[in-house]
């Protein structure tokens, strides 16, 4: 049994959270001969040799100048070509890179490597020479191997033991995996970053209030519930002329910018590549469930189309799609374009329960959980959580909301004993009101509620 880890080396140098999840789950399968496989600049190898002590033993990397500045399916076309010299009977990717925050390379690569696909893989309940038994976020999958995994933040990558030893690196460029230099690169991508600027979305003025006044202003919250901006913006008033949409969460988005729009059930691969391919649209919109997340890529690897992730607002700019996407852990918006027709997207849309308020405890009341839930309870509401209470094993990992977890935008979120750090804030941006309960008056959470309560939980 031959597993090989795709891995993306991230902006500090290092694995991100999942790749390494994912390089961890292959090592504990026990008898697998274990292979790495980057896209990167020499760099990476000496991060993939490095690797290469936990277990792997040997490393791939693909680097050629022109692999630069590839897009989801640039690269996933690259480090299809480079299975073809591996062969492997399992591929484990991480379910996102941090860098790029789409969860599409791993769904494009099994669709060009021909690999059968399972999205947000949590456990591997059994694997045979013939077929995988995993357990992932929407419940027990079993396919036929070969196939391609993405894994969720499962596991934390093991240390090297002392004394181990360095595995082979073996470099391989585009003519050496027989790769096509117009599908490769900034040439063989079908996406293009118009332009970058900082993220000002999520802030909010907020007013302090007494503990008192808590139950008035979720009443008016609730009553207002100045039901989330999505699609915000009313655009420029131009309209593309046909959108798509695929199932109907993206529909408030494509109110923004399309004449007509025609919705098509969210069924497979094969039917909605047919069905977008005899409608021709201008657009396609999908939204951020997992299972939209996974069909999107597919389609778009099989149509060679470009596919924008995770947009917050779309523009009609000169008959064009303009997407905006969070980018950087949240710190930037990009304004990203499609060279391809019909241009994809997916929407940010509610990821969460179908409550009207969640309360997400942070790591400041990781002794009060038990009032929290009670707290949760009496309001109705659902519970969510930061990372740092998540990685302290006190919250499910299921409910972590932020840039490593999920992306929620109820009418009410009330934090309590979360300091706001930019990788959850991604997370709940969105939110319609957001109340905030922490005694210390300069947490930057404050900066992202519309009231605050200076106070202990
Ligand atoms: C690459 C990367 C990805 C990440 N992804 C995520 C993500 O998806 N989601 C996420 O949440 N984080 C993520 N993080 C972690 C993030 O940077 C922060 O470390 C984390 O959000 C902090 O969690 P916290 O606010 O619960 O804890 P802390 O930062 O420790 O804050 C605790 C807060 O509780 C307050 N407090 C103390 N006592 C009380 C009390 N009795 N009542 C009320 N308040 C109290 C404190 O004043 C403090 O502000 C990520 C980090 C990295 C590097």
């Amino acid at each position: 049994m031959r597993i090989a880890v795709c891995l993306r080396q991230g902006l500090d140098g290092e694995l991100g959270p999942f790749d390494a999840a994912a390089y961890e789950a292959a090592l504990r399968v026990e008898g697998a001969e274990v292979v790495l496989l980057s896209m990167g600049t020499p760099r990476t190898g000496e991060l993939l040799l490095r690797l290469t002590r936990l277990g792997a033993k040997r490393a791939y990397l693909l680097t050629d100048p022109v692999f630069a500045g590839a897009d989801t399916l640039a690269t996933a076309y690259a480090l299809s070509r480079a299975l073809r010299v591996i062969s492997p009977d399992l591929v484990f990717c991480g379910r996102q890179t941090l860098v790029g925050d789409t969860a599409q390379t791993g769904p494009m690569l099994a669709e060009l490597a021909g690999l059968s696909l399972l999205t947000s893989v949590m456990r591997i309940d059994s694997l045979s020479d013939g077929s995988i038994t995993c357990q992932t976020r929407e419940g027990e999958a079993i396919s036929a191997l070969p196939a391609l995994l993405t894994l969720e933040r499962v596991f934390e990558l093991r240390l090297p033991r002392i004394g181990s030893r360095t595995g082979e690196l073996i470099t391989l460029g585009a003519a050496e995996v027989g790769a096509d230099p117009a599908k490769c690169g900034l040439r063989g991508s079908p996406t293009r970053v118009a332009k970058t600027f900082e993220n000002q979305s999520g802030r909010r003025r907020c007013r302090f209030i007494s503990r008192d006044e808590l139950d008035s202003v979720l009443q008016t919250a609730l009553q207002s519930a100045r039901a989330v901006g999505d699609g915000e913006g009313e655009g420029s008033g131009e309209r593309l002329v046909h959108v798509v949409t695929v199932g109907g969460a993206p529909r408030s988005y494509a109110e923004t910018v399309a004449e007509s729009i025609t919705e098509l059930p969210l069924s497979d691969a094969d039917t909605l590549t047919r069905e977008i391919g005899e409608l021709k649209p201008d657009a396609v919109l999908w939204g951020s469930d997992p299972r939209s997340k996974r069909l999107s890529s597919l389609v778009a690897a099989r149509m060679g189309l470009g596919l924008c992730a995770d947009c917050t607002r779309l523009e009609c700019e000169g008959g064009e799609l303009a997407m905006y996407r969070p980018a950087l852990s949240g710190s930037v918006i990009a304004k990203i374009r499609s060279l391809t027709r019909p241009a994809m997207a997916t929407v940010r849309t509610d990821e969460g329960g179908a409550r009207e308020i969640v309360v997400a405890a942070g790591f400041g009341v990781h002794d009060k959980m038990d009032a929290v839930s009670a707290f949760a309870e009496r309001l109705g509401a659902d519970l969510a959580a930061s990372r740092k209470l998540v990685d302290a094993g006190i919250a499910r990992y299921e409910t972590q909301v932020g840039l490593t977890g999920k992306k929620v935008s109820p009418p009410v979120y009330i934090a309590v004993g979360i300091s706001g750090a930019v990788h959850h804030i991604v997370g709940m941006e969105r939110a319609g009101t957001v109340i905030a309960i922490n005694p210390d008056k300069n947490a930057p959470i404050f900066d992202y509620a519309d009231y605050g309560i200076v106070d202990t939980f």
